[in-house]
């Protein structure tokens, strides 16, 4: 598997551009957290090509993570979309002519993984039920209200 991350250089000599197409098993990722994992395919479209002495890659990335509700704790499913992700490497760094671009895809995901996540489309059922507990007091609004010149004596 290893294999379909690979751009061979030689290939893309002469203004070559690879196409690429592919739908990656998410265990590349080697991501097992509580609080964080990816249980859906990776979807990889978008080009290699080369640019004077640099291999320029050009890629739209979709998957989706999981990670658990702000609020339940139950797990919530984040869609993850990148488009239009460019980034380069100078040839001369790849000194065997392969460039493996698995750890590249992989920061690049988990780089976008939310901080946070609230299930039921930011709806928790459970908000009421945790509100309830960080609710400030609100009575001040009920009371006659600050009158500064309520004791004025207008003669
Ligand atoms: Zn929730």
């Amino acid at each position: 598997m290893d294999d379909l991350f690979k751009i061979f250089i030689e290939q893309l000599r002469d203004g070559h551009e690879e196409r690429i197409d592919e739908r990656f098993d998410p265990d590349f990722l080697e991501v097992s957290e509580v609080d964080l994992a990816f249980n859906q395919p990776v979807n990889l479209q978008g080009t290699a090509s080369l640019a004077e002495n640099e291999l320029i890659l050009h890629w739209n990335i979709d998957t989706c993570a999981t990670i658990p509700c702000l609020i339940c704790n139950e797990p919530v499913g984040v869609p993850i979309e990148i488009t239009d992700f460019y980034y380069s490497e100078p040839i001369e760094e790849i000194k065997s002519g392969v460039y493996n671009f698995k750890s590249l895809l992989r920061e690049t995901l988990l780089l976008e993984v939310p901080q946070f996540a609230e299930c039921n489309s930011g709806k928790c059922k459970k908000r009421n039920e945790f509100q309830k507990y960080l609710k400030a007091p609100s009575d001040l609004s009920e009371e006659e209200g600050y009158q500064p010149f309520a004791d004025f004596d207008w003669k």
